[in-house]
């Protein structure tokens, strides 16, 4: 866990998180961790919870704060994790371009204003209108080339499964594939995302045969994220998802990794 970096956590400066930056930090030390980034939420729909909610000059008062008290036992990278949606591109852009962090990770949460896994986002919608939006809208976001890092891949496999069965990767292989070559061509990084695991997941976001592929395609490192929104989840799960990781090939991202400018 010493060399790790949980790369995907919120603090109370995200709407749906309830940890403290120093309670994240003291978690990341009591795990061992290396570093953290703290990636709160930007979202730029009036229907997310979230909007109007992120205060930059606060959250990096904490990033500061923090730094000071553990920086010398603890790295502390800042970050965000903007929610995509094609219609707001602009004012992601304009997002980006005023204000800088080491770590800029992208991930689709909504579909039609309604977030993904929502009961009501299933309303009216067969099986291929509940996934291909969202496919369609991951493309969208990697084709941007507004993120060097794309979060949690293949979110969606948490729609409630009653719905429509259990989640089979190799369905969705075609948008999947079509995602992971531009991901790839772009030189954009996937993140192992392991808060499917606290979701009933046995595999993270993505899964498996997903970073199989896009090491495949050419994809050699990855970045690790916990998407803790409570202290104790920091590093949930880290030590076997690396474990795994080596297993197939895909590097870990170091610290050096993280460029200081927020595009590719
Ligand atoms: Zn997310
Ligand atoms: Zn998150």
């Amino acid at each position: 866990m010493h060399r790790l970096i949980d790369c995907h956590m919120h603090s109370t400066h995200s709407c749906d998180a309830t940890a403290t930056f120093d309670e994240l930090c003291e978690s990341a030390l009591k795990q061992g961790l290396r570093g953290i980034c703290v990636t709160e939420h930007i979202d730029f729909d009036k229907a997310d919870p979230g909007y109007g909610y992120y205060d930059y000059d606060a959250y990096m008062a904490d990033v500061d704060r923090c730094r000071k008290k553990y920086g010398s036992r603890l790295m502390i990278k800042t970050g965000i994790e903007v929610t995509y949606q094609t219609e707001f591109e602009d004012d992601i852009r304009r997002f980006l371009s005023a204000y800088e962090f080491d770590h800029v990770l992208g991930s689709v949460h909504l579909i039609d204003h309604v977030f993904i896994l929502y009961p009501e986002y299933l309303e009216g919608r067969s099986k291929s209108e509940a996934y291909e939006p969202y496919w369609q809208e991951v493309l969208a976001m990697v084709e941007s080339g507004l993120f060097k890092f794309i979060g949690h891949l293949d979110y969606i496999k948490s729609l409630r499964r009653e719905e429509y069965g259990e989640f089979a990767v190799e369905e969705w292989m075609p948008y999947i594939s079509v995602i992971l070559e531009k991901l790839v061509q772009s030189g954009a990084i996937l993140e192992v995302n392991t808060s499917a695991l606290r979701r009933g997941h046995a595999e993270p976001y993505p899964g498996w045969a997903i970073l199989r592929l896009y090491k495949d395609l050419g994809g050699t490192h990855v970045i690790l994220g916990s998407d803790a929104h409570s202290p104790h989840r920091v590093g949930l799960g880290f030590r076997e998802a690396a474990a795994q990781l080596r297993q197939l090939g895909l590097e870990i991202c170091k610290d050096d990794m993280f460029p200081s400018s927020m595009t590719i």
